[in-house]
Parts: structure tokens; C-alpha cells; sequence
């Protein structure tokens, strides 16, 4: 759930980096590609004292549960933040209807809202401090309608489940349509510059089981590794 660089990994940084000259310095720059301007959060100071109490800026938070697509359970999020779940929800859909002929009932999060220091790098406030990030595990698929039976996979018209944890790297049978899907879906999301500025996944150190997505202000892209 940490997500700054680290210095043996494939890491993309751009844009600009409030304070964040050292960590850069180990990252790799890649100009062409410059943040989308004016996210309201970016000039917020992440840079924290890297021990003893900490506090997190006051963020104001919404309840959220979901527009195209709904959370298991609803996250606790900035409404600028919020809008950036919307596009994802709408990528999710688009990218399920591709592989399975129909979008999941819900998103399955493991947290948004938590005040807390990146483990890796504990001079920086972690994006979920600011209630900026989602930890994404997988998604549940309800039945296929019976519009939807003829385009649903055999063997997936009934309701299932797909994980990061289980399916990332499946080859066989219906899990190799599951890491299809997630591997689709990453990098449909990678390759937009308006939904997520970071995001990281099973090449990650620590992420084997969930992707990490937020908006803070440079971009870190570690999900397939090299
Ligand atoms: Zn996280």
C-alpha cells in the first residue's frame, strides 16, 4: 500500500515534484508527458517529519459508494478524488463489457481513507492521508442477464469473482480470462492521463494482491515491472 519509488524499479516520475527532488534523482524522468494541470490537492505539502506524531492536512471527505459501478462497502474519499473514481468506474465497465460482455457489480477496495506515513518512505504523508488513493483487490460479477448470456464467456454466466491475488498471473481456463481482464484494465488506465496519476500493482513491492491508484502530484507507474 506504499507508493513512492524505489530506486531498483522501474519507476516513471513526471511533471513537477513538490519537494520531492531526492526521490526523483533515484527515479526516471520522462518530460513528454506532463501532468494534467490544476488537480486542486497538488499543493499540498507531502513532505512530514519521519518520526513521531503525525498529522494529516484536513481534507474535506465524501461518502461514496459508487456511480457506473459501486464499492463493496462505500469509500471515504476528496470529491476531487471522487470524480477520478467516476472515470475509473466508466474504464472498468468499458473494459469488462470488452472481455466478458458485461460490467461487475461491484468494485472490492481495501481502503481508501488512513492517515498514515508511506511505510517505504516515512518523510512522506501517504496519498490516503488526504483521502486521494484507493486499494483496489478485485471485482464481483453478478449472473449474466438474459441479454447478456449470449455474450457471457463459457462458464461465466453465473456470478464470480475476480482477484488480483488469484488471477494476475492464471493461465489456465477461466483465470487466464481474469488476468486478461486485469492486465486489460491496467493498462487502459496507464495509458489515460486523466483518470490516475500513480499506479501500482503486483510488481510492486508489497502490491502482489491489489492495485494502487492515486492522484498525487507526479506519476509512479510500477504494475508489470520490466
Ligand atoms: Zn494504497
Amino acid at each position: 500500500m506504499s507508493q513512492m519509488p524505489h530506486a531498483s524499479l522501474r519507476v516513471v516520475v513526471l511533471g513537477f515534484c513538490l519537494g520531492l527532488a531526492s526521490m526523483a534523482s533515484a527515479a526516471e524522468h520522462v518530460p513528454e508527458w506532463p501532468l494534467d494541470p490544476g488537480y486542486p490537492l497538488d499543493h499540498i505539502e507531502r513532505v512530514i517529519p519521519a518520526t513521531g506524531r503525525m498529522r494529516c492536512p484536513k481534507i474535506a471527505k465524501v461518502r461514496y459508494r459508487g456511480d457506473t459501478i459501486r464499492y463493496h462497502s462505500p469509500v471515504f474519499v476528496n470529491a476531487h478524488f471522487r470524480e477520478r473514481l467516476r472515470r475509473f468506474e466508466r474504464v472498468v465497465k468499458q473494459v469488462a463489457v470488452q472481455v466478458y460482455g458485461r460490467a461487475p457489480r461491484r468494485i472490492r477496495h481495501m481502503g481508501t481513507y488512513n492517515c498514515r506515513r508511506i511505510t517505504a518512505w516515512p518523510t512522506f504523508l501517504s496519498e490516503h492521508g488526504l483521502a486521494n488513493g484507493i486499494d483496489v483487490a478485485g471485482f464481483d460479477f453478478g449472473p449474466a442477464s438474459r441479454k447478456q448470456r449470449a455474450a457471457a464467456p463459457r462458464g461465466l454466466r453465473l456470478g464470480f469473482k475476480v482477484r488480483l491475488a488469484r488471477h494476475w498471473t492464471a493461465t489456465k481456463g477461466v483465470g487466464a480470462r481474469h488476468s486478461r481482464f486485469l492486465r486489460t484494465l491496467a493498462r487502459t488506465l496507464i495509458a489515460r492521463q486523466d483518470v490516475f496519476r500513480v499506479l501500482l500493482g503486483p510488481s510492486y513491492p508489497g502490491h502482489r494482491n491489489h492495485f494502487h491508484f492515486d492522484c498525487a502530484p507526479w506519476r509512479l507507474v510500477d504494475v508489470f515491472g520490466t
